[in-house]
């Protein structure tokens, strides 16, 4: 397994867990339970009747006839837009709740950007009847109102993040921050594969019931498990860590990681954290990040907030460095248009970030016999405004 973590938490270079004195015995604690815990019988039993009977899955794997008839090749789409709540977030939150249970947790915390994450966190903290905090960037608060809405009507608390850009990275502080407070009752549901060692190996885990089904699902619908090539777009890299995580050490598939190039990698306006990042450590873990010579992180920009994140996750990091995962970056534009064409071709309204992936198709050699799996990790509801103002409806 060259592609998963070692004994230190590490995807080569990359991981760890670099974190205050303060979170030193919480984090210890889930570093030498999480594993224990995820293969207890129970903890398996629950995870997967809510996966199915909560939430939906399996998620279809549907073969897009139009699609695929345009770009002259074949395409699949792992349909991660019909869970419940609309993306895949809601795998890794029913995950992770599980453990602050078993862990005895009574309080939760999480951040939130889009607030897809947060709305995920709060459904399944009213789901167990669990207190649930959501720090959000007062700017997200502002520009995300009916998602903040949701969670209220969840029942959860929202708090607004009011230092720096007032944005994730800030929401992501004062959740570190209030966690450093309350390291005994309160358990931290990170949205992504991002943070301390355990964190991204336990939420690409959560996720990998996404390839795991695909597996089946080729098997069925092709007649052998794996397509050529998979593509995911990445803002931590949960989705596309979910999609590949079955087919990491089969090298015969291709792995394409699309990022957002925002309004050009150059522009000073982009979130391409793999192109433009350099080696450094953010939230807890050592890995690619856009900063300053001196080590400031550069404020990121993408149209959708799920991608717009400074970092990326560190088995992103590695599987880009390494050569296993190949990387695109794709413009707000660009992500705009894909998500017409495929509303217009095959009836389904993508999430802005998801479009990102679509659009990498016009970047790649397809060949007519071969196989596509695109990740569609969320519907386009949410992503409604930008699109009517993008079509000029507004
Ligand atoms: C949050 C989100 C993403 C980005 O997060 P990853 O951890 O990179 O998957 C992508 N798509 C949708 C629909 C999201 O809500």
């Amino acid at each position: 397994m060259k592609y998963t973590i070692d004994k230190k938490g590490f995807y080569g270079n990359f991981g760890g867990a670099f974190i205050p004195e303060m979170l030193h015995s919480n984090v210890t604690e889930l570093q030498e339970n999480y594993l224990g815990i995820m293969q207890e019988k129970s903890f398996q039993k629950e995870f997967r009747y809510l996966l199915k009977h909560y939430t939906g899955r399996p998620s279809p794997l549907y073969y897009a006839h139009r699609l695929s008839d345009k770009y002259h090749t074949n395409i699949y789409l792992k349909r991660e837009d019909l869970n419940h709540t609309g993306a895949h977030k809601i795998n890794n939150t029913i995950g992770q709740i599980l453990m602050a249970k078993k862990l005895g947790k009574t309080r939760i915390i999480a951040e939130t950007g889009a607030g897809q994450h947060g709305v995920a966190t709060a459904t399944v903290c009213a789901l167990m009847g669990l207190e649930c905090i959501v720090y959000m960037g007062e700017v997200d608060i502002e520009r995300q109102k009916p998602n903040v809405f949701r969670m209220k009507m969840l029942g959860a608390e929202v708090r607004p993040a009011t230092s720096g850009s007032k944005t994730l990275k800030d929401a992501t502080n004062e959740a570190i921050r209030d966690w450093i407070n309350n390291p005994l009752d309160t358990f931290y549901i990170i949205g992504s594969v991002v943070g301390p060692h355990p964190y991204p190996d336990m939420v690409a885990r959560f996720q990998s019931v996404i390839s795991e089904e695909m597996k089946q699902q080729m098997q069925e619908l092709e007649g052998k498990p794996n397509p050529d090539r998979i593509i995911a777009c990445v803002g931590g890299g949960s989705n596309a860590a979910g999609a590949y995580y079955h087919y990491l050490d089969d090298e015969d598939v291709e792995l394409v990681s699309v990022e957002a190039g925002g309004e050009g990698i150059h522009s000073g306006r982009s979130a391409a954290t793999s192109i433009l990042g350099t080696e450094g450590i953010i939230h807890g873990s050592r890995t690619l990040l856009m900063q300053t010579e001196d080590g400031q992180i550069i404020e990121p920009h993408s149209i959708s907030a799920g991608l717009d994140y400074p970092g990326i996750g560190p088995m992103h990091a590695h599987l880009i460095k390494s050569g296993r995962a190949q990387v695109l970056s794709i413009e707000d534009g660009e992500a705009l248009e894909a998500a017409l064409e495929l509303s217009q071709l095959e009836g389904i309204i993508p999430a802005l970030e998801s479009s990102h992936a679509l659009a990498a198709l016009n970047y790649l050699e397809l060949k007519e016999n071969e196989i596509s799996i695109i990740c569609l990790s969320g519907r386009g509801d949410k992503d409604l405004q930008t699109y009517m103002k993008f079509m000029g409806n507004e």
